[in-house]
């Protein structure tokens, strides 16, 4: 069966511009196995995207007008976007109908790719996304890429953090495998990243130092202090489950793409059956 790449990440991580990479890197496959040539299937849960870079199968801009649910119930870019969704949802059942028929006739591609909302909370934290995204882990193996703005993270570990706490409770609230993605590899290398996540000690000091440049009082606000190192703990633990399925890539040039397929393979390789219990619990 096809592995399903759920595509989250914050605002301008990079979702569509990977996506637009990934489906071109399954383009020209050497090998001839035709099932592996076919480019990956692309499906487009962004409702107010104006243009896609990838060629997407699947687009929800062709069910839902943004601009017209926006003036016609009188809503803003978030309420429009929520809207859109909870209307898709509706339809959904439609969409995976199309997939599974395709599925059955040997006609997706290895991977299915989704690109989801610019906006991660409209997506993650609503309803109607919760049901596109357990409808599509119900009926296909389904992976998590948490796409990290590596730059941002450069500049504060304190969006290191809050990135790695965003993903953390992604998976939570999922359960499903997740991949950490670290984009933008052709500005800034991932390795700090990769070490942060390591030695919690080195990020540690790295938290202290921009503290240290930004005020020059080292040793104040106790409560900070003390909720980053309960937080350490829970990060570990994180970590040491998930620094084996982080990669890090540039989405612009295609650096790191085949450790990307790597990765997402290793993490296709999970047991889903108790997912799918679990799920039957839940709904
Ligand atoms: P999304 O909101 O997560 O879908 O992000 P986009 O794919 O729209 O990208 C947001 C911005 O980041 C755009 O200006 C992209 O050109 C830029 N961007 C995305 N990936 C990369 C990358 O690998 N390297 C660099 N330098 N810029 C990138
Ligand atoms: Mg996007």
């Amino acid at each position: 069966a096809p592995v399903c790449v759920l595509i989250v990440g914050m605002a301008g991580s990079g979702k569509t511009t990977l996506m637009k990479q990934l489906q071109e890197s399954t383009m020209h496959d050497d090998d001839d196995d035709e099932e592996e040539n076919m480019p990956a299937y692309c499906i487009n849960l962004d409702p107010a995207c104006l243009d896609v870079p990838y060629s997407p199968s699947i687009d929800i801009r062709d069910t839902v007008d943004y601009k017209q649910v926006m003036s016609q119930h009188h809503l803003g870019p978030n309420g429009a976007i929520m809207t859109s969704l909870n209307l898709y949802a509706t339809k959904f059942d439609q969409v995976i109908n199309i997939l599974e028929q395709r599925a059955d006739e040997n006609k997706l591609s290895e991977f299915l790719l989704v690109d989801t909302p610019g906006q991660i909370e409209a997506f993650t934290w609503s309803a109607s996304g919760a049901i596109l995204s357990e409808s599509l882990a119900s009926t296909f193996p389904t992976v998590m890429v948490f796409v990290v703005d590596t730059v941002r993270c450069a500049s504060s570990p304190n969006t290191f953090m809050s990135n790695m706490l965003y993903a953390c409770s992604m998976y939570y609230r999922t359960r499903l495998p997740l991949v950490i993605c670290f984009n933008k590899t052709d500005v800034v290398s991932h390795e700090f990243c990769m070490e942060w996540m390591k030695d919690f000690e080195a990020f540690q000091d790295a938290l202290d130092n921009a503290r240290n440049e930004g005020s020059n009082n080292g040793g104040e606000s106790g409560f900070y202090d003390s909720l980053t190192r309960s937080l350490s703990l829970v990060l570990d633990e994180f970590y040491t489950e998930f620094s084996k399925n982080a990669v890090g890539v540039s989405a612009v040039t295609g650096d790191g793409i085949d450790d990307f397929w790597k990765v997402i393979k290793n993490a296709a390789n999970t047991d889903f059956s108790e997912y799918i219990e679990d799920l039957k619990h839940r709904i």
